[in-house]
């Protein structure tokens, strides 16, 4: 027996949303747990080493402004490159789908599209 859906397409997942669809989830909503777990993440000591030529790593949590240990786990927004705690950015990014700092989205910013009057 063989099952094809209408269009062919494999069910559809919400990376396959419209530019529309996308903003009204970025501007109202904060991110959900899956979204969160494709940002990469890093322990404080790789990211000393990693980021160590932008020289862009600062040696303390902007959110619970704690100085970072060697082996915390921190989340690295993809956008902006800003580093914090895994669990307070986390729970920032729940309820605000910006970074704390800078206010970039770290969802894929949304092609702005040409209306034609
Ligand atoms: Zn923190
Ligand atoms: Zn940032």
């Amino acid at each position: 027996m063989s099952s094809k859906n209408l269009y062919g397409l494999p069910s559809l997942q919400i990376g396959n949303l419209t530019t529309a669809e996308q903003n009204a989830i970025t501007i109202d909503l904060g991110l959900d747990e899956a979204t969160l777990d494709k940002y990469p993440k890093l322990i404080y000591a790789q990211a000393k080493l990693h980021k160590n030529k932008a020289n862009s790593t600062s040696s303390c949590c902007s959110i619970c402004l704690a100085d970072y240990k060697d082996t915390d786990v921190l989340r690295d927004l993809p956008d902006c490159g800003h580093l914090f705690h895994l669990e307070c950015v986390d729970s920032w990014l729940k309820l605000h789908a910006t970074c704390p700092v800078c206010r970039n989205s770290p969802l894929a910013k949304p092609v702005p599209l040409e209306v034609s009057h």
